[in-house]
């Protein structure tokens, strides 16, 4: 560990303190975590599914377990409130028992009639994927990539966010008391700006992102130069409709939660309220009322629901939506400023009258601010909903279940929660369209993307080439 200034520094949001600093790595070391992935990988490739499952088994036991210590850990680094970094863990103890017992069915070979004696598709794995994470859920988004992809049986490579890299050395750790081949995932402590040659490297077969669109961008233009396969998990400005049958007490209720869970830092947090003219000004009302109910304080008391931001400059980014939306005409319903004292606070905020050219519209705000506008009725709603450039999730309240089914599929999002908040279930494929990215986590979508789908094509021995076999 250094004490000189470097990009990979460990600071508690809460208070401002440095809590730990590391070097980045060298391409020495770099080299060397790519060598013991490989050979990780090389052995575990041969293991059947159900031998694979045997330590993602203990991973999940691991993970609760040791869920205090990984809580605080993630409270500590990123400022998540405790209750949710447990809840956090206890996910991915559930992602991980979710593919141990899926993942044979999942990848199970396919047979398929053909002029051949017996022609098959089988996933066989890739390789080592490279996986660059962000640091809003630090076990979380590690966890839904890796399950699937250790499962299929691929090794990677964790390349985690500079803010987290304790989190990123913890991950490494419980994968290997788990019972995973030593070097299987390994965590390459690096800049952002570092992982070029990386994603060059051969032994690299894939890439998977989680993180802003900009960076999305440049790692699939890198990934496409070295012509490889990138998964993109990328930002959102979720759409959260409010039809005029709504429950409203539970639309604002939900909607006070989907906003702010994770002080807001969740890129399918619902961004945009819509609101019908009727019953605009009874939701904002309530919708108000439950926001600012919300108990903010120091992430390490189990009743915090609002932490800091995880860093200074998500504040400030946050602080210029604000300022230019309401200089814009937008009015504050509740908060608008950020905390006093020590920490990257900001009051969570609801902002009404808002207008489809404001910033808390039009770009993703990453923190606790709600922007709500008022709609003639569904179809404009619709209209609002897809009138941005992202399309992650999106939120419908109606009593009538058949026309939100109806509605939810003419908007441009990856999936449409009616009555719900949008959440993602290892059940479920998970992903966006636009700039919210492209391919999909979890389910048996996730486990698919990162496999070498193989045809392989079995003739009887004395046959002549036809068909297929003849291309
Ligand atoms: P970010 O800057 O894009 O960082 C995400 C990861 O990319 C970090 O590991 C970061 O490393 C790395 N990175 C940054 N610049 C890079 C570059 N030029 N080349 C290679 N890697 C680079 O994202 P953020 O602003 O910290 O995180 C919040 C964003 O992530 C939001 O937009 C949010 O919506 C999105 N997100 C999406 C999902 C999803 O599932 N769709 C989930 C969570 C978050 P460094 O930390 O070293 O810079």
């Amino acid at each position: 560990m250094s004490t000189t200034l470097s990009p990979i520094t460990s600071v508690n949001p809460a208070t401002e303190e440095v809590l730990a600093r590391f070097d980045p790595f060298t391409p020495e070391q770099v080299e060397r975590a790519l060598d013991e992935a490989q050979d990780a990988f090389m052995a575990w490739r041969d293991r059947s599914i159900v031998e694979r499952a045997v330590p993602m088994r203990r991973l999940a036991a691991l993970l609760r377990e040791r869920a205090d210590r990984y809580s605080r850990l993630i409270t500590m680094e990123m400022g998540k409130p405790i209750a949710e970094a447990k809840a956090e863990l206890e996910k991915c103890a559930f992602g991980a028992e979710h593919y141990a017992e899926n993942a044979a069915r999942y990848l199970a070979d396919e047979v398929i009639e053909t002029s051949a004696q017996r022609s098959i598709v089988a996933f066989e794995p890739l390789g080592i994927v490279l996986a660059v994470m962000p640091w809003n859920f630090p076990f979380w988004q590690v966890i839904r990539f890796a399950a699937p992809a250790l499962m299929a049986g691929n090794g990677a490579i964790l390349k985690h966010a500079s803010n987290v890299p304790q989190c990123a050395l913890a991950i490494e750790e419980v994968i290997r008391d788990a019972g995973f081949p030593e070097g299987l995932l390994r965590t390459v402590l690096l800049a952002g700006s570092a992982v070029e040659p990386v994603i060059a490297d051969p032994r690299i077969r894939a890439v998977t992102l989680t993180g802003s669109s900009d960076t999305g961008s440049r790692i699939a233009a890198l990934a496409g130069r070295a012509l490889k396969k990138s998964v993109l998990e990328l930002g959102g400005s979720d759409p959260y409709i409010v039809l005029a049958d709504a429950d409203l007490d539970a639309a604002a209720k939900v909607g006070a939660r989907a906003r702010n869970q994770n002080t807001g830092q969740s890129c399918i947090a619902a961004k945009r309220f819509i609101a019908l003219e009727p019953i605009a000004r009874d939701f904002e009302r309530r919708f108000a009322a439950e926001v600012e109910a919300l108990r903010v304080g120091d992430p390490l008391d189990a009743k915090t629901q609002i932490g800091p931001l995880a860093r200074a400059d998500l504040r400030e980014t946050l602080e210029r939506q604000v300022r230019d939306s309401v200089r814009m005409g937008a009015r504050v319903l509740t908060g608008g400023e950020r905390g006093s004292g020590k920490g990257w606070y900001y009051q969570p905020t609801v902002l009404a009258d808002v207008t489809e050219d404001m910033p808390v519209f039009k770009e993703e705000t990453f923190g606790p601010v709600a922007a709500v506008l008022r709609v003639r009725d569904a179809e404009e709603a619709v209209r609002v909903a897809n009138d941005s450039a992202y399309g992650l999730g999106a939120s419908l309240w109606t009593r009538d279940l058949r026309a939100g089914e109806a509605l939810a599929r003419k908007i441009e999002s990856g999936s449409v929660f009616v009555n719900g908040m949008v959440a993602s279930d290892p059940r479920l494929p998970f992903g966006g369209v636009k700039r919210s990215g492209y391919g999909r986590e979890l389910s048996s979508y996730g486990i698919k993307e990162f496999v070498n789908i193989q045809t392989i094509w079995i003739g009887t021995p004395t046959a002549k080439p036809t068909g297929p076999a003849a291309e």
